[in-house]
């Protein structure tokens, strides 16, 4: 069955995360592991790291798939070397702090190659990969997510994605992590049945259906092809909510968790959740 879910906040204290993603019916969900904005490093000791782990058995989420997203900042095709440096830092930090919690995957942009161009951008982010599992072996699987083509974001065709799996050392660490708004916004239209055949077609023969074991499940405010990264609530957005029913009752994606990042609060993901729930085959 499609796992649904959604981000919830660690604010005050992280285990609370697990009693907010209940409190709104998440079966799954994604946190960041400390303030998404924020260089310096947090480091939990064990006594929280050890709270985390029997709260997530307490709560009935210990054969649920988690979900980090690693922070905006971290730019793994920086074009100056110094922010290049510090986002392979703060990314091997952010592993750490992944596997210390006992996380499953770790969602990435893949980066912005700003004054260079797409083929410097990718093989510099397939570099900072290698780099950083050379120096730090994780246990948790490391996803590229598909952007919207904003700017000079990297990620916004399966391609690319495809394009830094091959270089990287140690692919049996990598998966992707497909969001909905994203691609649409980037020009694949999952708002029609043939658009949606077309591209899960691609995206088993690039990847492999299981290894995009995690999706963003979010409607776009903006039109097929905008370029344009605004998240609506389910079926408010030109995706539609007949696309959501589609996904979710995909035959082939029933191992997959769907992470819902959209406005309106606490109530809107309760709302929405329940419809993804009620939508899905098996229940
Ligand atoms: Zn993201
Ligand atoms: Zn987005």
């Amino acid at each position: 069955m499609f796992q649904i879910g959604c981000h919830v906040s660690i604010a005050d204290h992280i285990a609370k995360s697990f009693e907010r993603a209940r409190s709104v019916g998440a079966e799954v969900f994604q946190i960041f592991t400390q303030n998404q904005r924020q260089w310096k490093a947090v480091r939990y000791s064990s006594e929280q790291s050890d709270e985390f782990r029997s709260v997530r058995q307490a709560l009935g989420f210990i054969d649920k798939p988690l979900v980090s997203h690693a922070s905006y900042l971290i730019n793994l095709c920086a074009w100056e070397d110094e922010k290049l440096q510090r986002s392979r830092t703060a990314f091997i930090q952010e592993l750490k702090r992944c596997d210390q919690l006992g996380l499953n995957y770790l969602v990435i942009h893949p980066g912005s190659y700003g004054e260079n161009d797409e083929t410097w951008g990718m093989e510099t982010i397939a570099d900072s990969l290698n780099h950083c599992l050379d120096e730090y072996v994780p246990r948790v699987k490391i996803l590229l997510e598909t952007t919207a083509g904003q700017g000079t974001n990297l990620g916004y065709k399966l391609d690319q994605l495809r394009y830094i799996l091959t270089l990287v050392t140690h692919p049996q660490h990598f998966g992707i992590c497909v969001d909905t708004c994203h691609v649409f916004a980037a020009g694949y239209d999952l708002a029609s049945t043939q658009g949606w055949r077309d591209f899960l077609a691609q995206a088993d023969d690039f990847f492999g259906l299981d290894h995009i074991p995690v999706w963003h499940l979010n409607d776009s405010l903006h039109p097929l092809g905008s370029r344009k990264d605004r998240h609506a609530p389910i079926g408010e957005g030109y995706l539609g909510a007949d696309t959501f029913k589609r996904i979710v009752r995909e035959a082939r994606l029933q191992e997959a968790a769907g992470i819902l990042e959209i406005p309106g609060g606490m109530e809107k993901f309760a709302e929405n959740i329940a419809a993804l729930k009620k939508w899905r085959i098996g229940d």
